[in-house]
């Protein structure tokens, strides 16, 4: 079964998607946490940060090059921001589908963990 993010590449369901290569796709997210929340996404369902092969190279180089550019055309690369991604239950990953989160548009404090 494909994930949630793979339905959103496939146009199953809608996003409102703001970069969009062959390799990586990028939507906001449905529950901003930042004046900015971006989703960068790989075309190809790596579950997890742990799942990440060699041969997935060509994916990684393309999601850094989706925040580059996004940033950038979000105004916000200049001013900074944060870029998560969360893996298994302590990490608090929902989606197990490969993403980082693009956070930003204000000043974010320190990362600190909820306890
Ligand atoms: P994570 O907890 O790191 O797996 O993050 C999953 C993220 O996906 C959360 O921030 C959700 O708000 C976001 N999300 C879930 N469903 C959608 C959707 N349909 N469109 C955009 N973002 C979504």
């Amino acid at each position: 079964m494909s994930t949630l993010f793979t339905k959103i590449i496939n146009r199953e369901i809608p996003a409102s998607i703001v970069y969009e290569t062959e390799k990586v796709i990028a939507f906001n997210d449905i529950n901003p946490q930042a004046p900015v929340h971006v989703l960068v996404v790989p075309k190809k369902e790596i579950p997890t940060l742990n799942d990440i092969e060699a041969k997935d190279c060509e994916y990684l180089m393309e999601m850094y090059k989706a925040i580059k550019e996004i940033t950038k055309d979000l105004k916000i690369a200049e001013d900074g921001y944060r870029v998560i991604t969360n893996c298994n239950s302590h990490g608090g990953q929902e989606v197990f589908h490969l993403h980082f989160h693009i956070l930003g548009g204000e000043a974010l404090g320190s990362m600190v963990s909820s306890k």
